[in-house]
């Protein structure tokens, strides 16, 4: 039935856009589709929290909250599997290397999105958990050798005490 590559799934952050059959590099995968708007309608409705504004240039802005608009659900990465690209107004996604099934489709929604919307130590994206947890590993390690070093010193001070009472 459908000839879409790809089903709208669960992912970490929520609904995001998962490959159903492989899908080769440069292929274009979706259409991010919705009304245009001028940059002066769109900053008004930014205003009001729609986060699904997708800035084709200066002039104007694609409103791509509509639910009709599958490719809204493909979620942000900083290790990017798809990108977007412009054809004069229309904006598409595609396949930054060959995708495989099962996988889900993301690509980055740029640095002001990662810092101003999302945060940069809220990113769910596999790189941005990734490095986290390697973080939080290192500190768990830090605090067990630190913890070993005290106990270490404490030791070392009891037998000076006992040698010290025994005089
Ligand atoms: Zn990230």
């Amino acid at each position: 039935m459908s000839r879409r590559p790809f089903r709208i799934g669960r992912s970490r952050t929520g609904l995001g856009l998962f490959a159903t059959r492989p899908i080769k590099k440069r292929s274009r995968i979706a259409e991010y589709k919705g009304p245009l708007l001028t940059t002066k309608q769109a900053n008004k409705i930014e205003a009001n929290g729609n986060r699904y504004l997708y800035e084709v240039n200066s002039r104007w802005t694609i409103d791509g909250s509509p639910r009709s608009n599958i490719a809204r659900y493909a979620n942000h990465s900083c290790n990017p599997n798809a990108e977007t690209y412009n054809v004069k107004l229309r904006v598409f996604i595609r396949a930054l290397r060959n995708i495989k099934p099962g996988e889900e489709i993301v690509y980055d929604y740029g640095i002001d999105y990662l810092k101003n919307v999302i945060g940069r130590s809220n990113c769910k994206c596999s790189r941005c958990r990734k490095r986290r947890n390697r973080r939080a590993v290192e500190l768990r390690l830090k605090r067990k050798r630190r913890a070993a070093r005290l106990a270490r010193e404490r030791r070392k001070t009891r037998k000076m005490k006992r040698l010290k009472s025994r005089g």
